[in-house]
């Protein structure tokens, strides 16, 4: 064997992996009824080889872009999407949404915690970056969760009372937060919760690490937009860069003339030969997914063998593709990153480092090798250095090459 794993390693992830067998059955049948919808959606909507072609300079009249904006609609059960390569990642994905949906006066109510770092910048919450929601007098709140760090569904019924709230944002994944990651029944409680006080508020769902984990979406739930990134689950491995946004037209139109400009909203932007990987990502998007989750799972289970706590647990049920090991101090952490960063088909000899990140407040340890550049849905694994030293893992575009990650984590973790 040419990789440096040990026996004890090797035969420890064959406990795991027989432990794991009801679950990875369980993911592949997920896996298994969402690749059928998103086939569905490619015959419904005629795709061929003529949708690949794309264009160049303005982009009026891009086939397969105005294409792919029907069929991530179709797959959402949406009015409208917007798919676009121009969204530089998830978070601008999310500030267009924002902005296309809010005035000055209003407020942005976001309903489970803090959102996700970088949003925190956009919104304006910390920092003073020129042009945050803040800087145009939107207004910011958020629900707490609750002791049991639930979703307080009786304050964000109360809390959407003032009539000022006009958009509620739920965030589905846990980002660096350590509160669980939400299902789409929760996701749809919350709506209902929102809904049945005031209908005028849209819900808009930070969808990012979601897609595909489950076999419905938010919008199938009483979400009014989802959100997310083209580098994370629905790229598939293979979007290059870009964003999607899906939902009821007018929310889609208004985040369309902020990416562009108004009058022009959708009707602009070139896809410059992308449009292929963007449908080829989309069609392996619930497999790859299915491999991350279980690259998760497995992660799981062999650091609990090793004695480490892990969330969620390898034995709950996933809501997104990430998986948290708690280290309590920073040299393990250090370590494991170490070990990912090994397993990488791309920049194995790195050692990474922590550094402060733009848009993130505390140092940020990343292990991430992979072939386009950020990609979480290719195997990393990242923690801001504080307490309680935390990796956040996620991604492996084939369940083997996850688990090898793993597995090199594991040595580097015991040297
Ligand atoms: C990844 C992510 C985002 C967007 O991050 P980008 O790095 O800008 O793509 C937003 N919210 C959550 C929960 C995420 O996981």
């Amino acid at each position: 064997m040419p990789l440096q794993i040990s026996e004890e390693t090797r035969q420890l992830a064959a406990r795991a992996e027989e432990a794991l067998k009801e679950q990875f059955a369980r993911v592949d049948t997920i896996a298994q009824i969402n690749a059928e919808k998103v086939l569905d959606a490619f015959q419904t909507h005629r795709v061929s080889e003529s949708y690949f072609a794309g264009t160049t300079g303005y982009g009026y009249d891009d086939l397969g872009r105005d294409k792919l904006d029907e069929i991530y609609a179709h797959i959402f059960h949406t009015e409208d999407a917007l798919v676009r390569l121009q969204f530089v990642n998830g978070t601008h994905a999310i500030t267009c949404a924002l902005f296309g949906a809010l005035k000055p006066g209003d407020i942005l109510l976001y309903a489970v915690g803090a959102p996700y770092d970088t949003i925190q910048s956009a919104i304006g919450i910390v920092g003073d970056a020129p042009g945050s929601l803040k800087s145009y007098g939107i207004g910011y709140r958020q629900v707490e969760l609750t002791a049991d760090e639930k979703p307080d569904l009786a304050g964000i019924s109360q809390a959407v009372r003032d009539p000022k709230v006009k958009v509620v944002m739920i965030q589905r994944s846990r980002g660096y937060a350590t509160r669980a990651s939400l299902s789409v029944a929760e996701i749809g409680a919350i709506c209902d919760a929102v809904h049945s006080v005031r209908q005028d508020v849209s819900i808009l769902v930070d969808n990012c690490y979601g897609e595909f984990v489950e076999t419905t979406e938010p919008t199938q739930a009483g979400a009014d937009l989802v959100v997310g990134s083209l580098i994370k689950n629905p790229g598939g491995g293979l979007a290059p860069t870009g964003g999607y946004i899906a939902g009821r037209h007018d929310l889609v139109e208004g985040a369309a003339m902020r990416l562009t400009v108004p009058g022009i909203g959708k009707e602009c932007g070139s896809t410059l030969g992308n449009n292929r990987s963007f449908y080829q990502g989309l069609f392996l998007a619930p497999h790859t997914t299915a491999q991350a989750v279980k690259t998760a799972l497995f992660a799981a289970k062999m650091m609990e063998l090793l004695g480490y706590q892990t969330d969620p647990a390898s034995t709950q049920v996933h809501h997104d593709i990430i998986q948290m090991i708690h280290f309590g101090a920073p040299d393990p952490l250090k370590k494991f990153c170490k070990g990912i960063q090994m397993g990488a088909p791309v920049d194995s000899y790195v050692t990474p480092e922590p550094w402060d990140m733009p848009g993130y407040d505390t140092p940020v340890i990343m292990a991430a090798g992979s072939f386009i550049q950020g990609a979480s849905i290719e195997l990393s694994a990242d923690g801001p250095m504080r307490e309680p030293y935390t990796a956040y893992l996620q991604g492996g575009l084939t369940y083997e090459s996850g688990k090898l990650g793993i597995l090199l984590a594991v040595e580097a973790l015991r040297s």
